[in-house]
């Protein structure tokens, strides 16, 4: 079934989860690899361009959009939504600053499913602090010149464009740039060996004299902190936390049903017990906590309403904390089994403990929103 519109933006993707992601999720973590088939299916039924303005052919989706999908996704397989995630993110940039070559070599492919992105924002130097980047970009001839190395790049060679984050030339700004992954002197790195999202593929980057034409330059030029925090941040920390929520959910499911499945020698079941009771309703009030505070914080910034980067700032906090709260009480309903990989909890909670330590970090995002709500600047 193809996406029409944003109308049926979630009947398509939960039948894509029902009939490809789901299957899959077990397998792409075991062998650790891309999600390939999941990303074929969205390039066949317009997913891709979920972020695309409907004039360039995609569905002209919203925050709230990608907080219900990165959400749905990741019940069933973290990797997925993370690897949607990143794309989307990098589908975002371009769309908030489209010139004409983008509108034509990005956002009509991206809707057409022929171009999955990615950010290329980490650096080991700067880590947490990824708004300030080492790499400089430097002008030669129509070109830019990158040189450099980039860490954690989500789906790595599986994307034909990055955004590279860099200074720029002009003194004291910084640039976002779309380089196309097949240009010379762009080589990806090593495998993936993070202990969860196995199949997320971030890998590392090397620039070796890249040339790239001014006009992939995202905005006039020495725009890229605006970017970070008009674009990047909100849609980034949206459908992060929408799909730290969905890897709660994931677990709480698998727990719930592990609970009414299991039986004991006198016949009773596992959700019987009282203890297991209160740990069913701790579960299940953070997940539907989290997941409304995510949906309405994506709301508010969507309508622009006061206090939203506030409480889109703060929803990641929360979501990722709910991850890891929940996906940890998942493992300790279900036991030994739990712990096995014959359960998939094993699978969320090794998912969850991703979304804190990404950047914006909760530790970066609590210091943002400590100031904020204080009266402080944040730089
Ligand atoms: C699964 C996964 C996918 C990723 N995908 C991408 C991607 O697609 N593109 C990309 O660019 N990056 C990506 N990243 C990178 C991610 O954003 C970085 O891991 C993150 O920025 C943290 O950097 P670091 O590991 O160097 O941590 P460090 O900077 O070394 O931080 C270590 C700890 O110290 C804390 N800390 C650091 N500075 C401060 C401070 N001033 N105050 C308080 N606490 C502080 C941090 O919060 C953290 O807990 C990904 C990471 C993961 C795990």
């Amino acid at each position: 079934m193809a996406v029409t519109s944003r109308d049926n933006v979630i009947e398509v993707t939960k039948q894509v989860i029902n009939e490809v992601v789901a299957p899959l999720a077990k397998e792409i973590d075991q062998k650790r690899r891309f999600p390939k088939e999941a990303f074929e299916t969205f390039a066949s039924n317009g997913l891709l361009g979920l972020l695309v303005p409907e004039e360039f052919g995609g569905l002209g989706g919203t925050l709230q959009d990608l907080a219900e999908v990165t959400e749905l996704l990741a019940t069933s397989c973290g990797s997925t939504a993370m690897c949607f995630q990143m794309h989307s993110v990098g589908t975002a940039v371009i769309a908030s600053r489209a010139n004409d070559v983008h509108k034509e070599n990005y956002l009509k492919q991206i809707a057409q499913g022929k171009k999955i992105g990615t950010l290329a924002f980490s650096e080991s130097g700067t880590g947490s602090h990824f708004y300030i980047p080492e790499i400089k970009a430097n002008l030669k001839d129509d070109c830019y010149v990158l040189n450099g190395k980039k860490s954690f790049v989500t789906n790595g060679e599986h994307a034909d464009f990055l955004i590279v984050l860099t200074n720029s030339v002009l003194e004291k700004k910084l640039d976002m740039i779309i380089v196309d992954t097949n240009l010379p002197g762009v080589d990806f790195k090593g495998t993936w060996e993070g202990i969860g999202f196995s199949g997320n593929n971030s890998i590392a980057l090397e620039m070796n004299d890249v040339m790239v034409p001014e006009t992939n330059v995202i905005g006039s030029g020495g725009e890229g902190m605006d970017l970070i925090f008009e674009v990047i941040a909100p849609t980034f920390i949206i459908g992060v936390a929408g799909a730290n929520v969905g890897l709660a959910r994931g677990a709480y499911n698998a727990a719930l049903e592990h609970a009414k499945n299991r039986r004991y020698t006198d016949g009773r079941s596992l959700a019987e017990i009282q203890a297991i009771q209160f740990y069913l309703s701790d579960m299940y009030g953070a997940v539907e906590s989290a997941s409304l505070f995510n949906k309405s914080a994506a709301q508010a910034a969507v309508e622009g309403k006061e206090g939203a980067v506030l409480n889109v700032m703060q929803s990641k906090i929360v979501a990722c904390d709910t991850a890891q709260k929940v996906t940890n009480i998942a493992m300790q309903v279900c036991g030994g089994y739990g712990y096995t990989k014959n359960l998939s909890v094993e699978r969320f909670l090794r998912d969850a403990r991703a979304g804190s330590v990404m950047g914006p970090t909760t530790e970066v995002l609590k210091e943002w929103v400590g100031k904020s709500v204080a009266g402080i600047p944040l730089f």
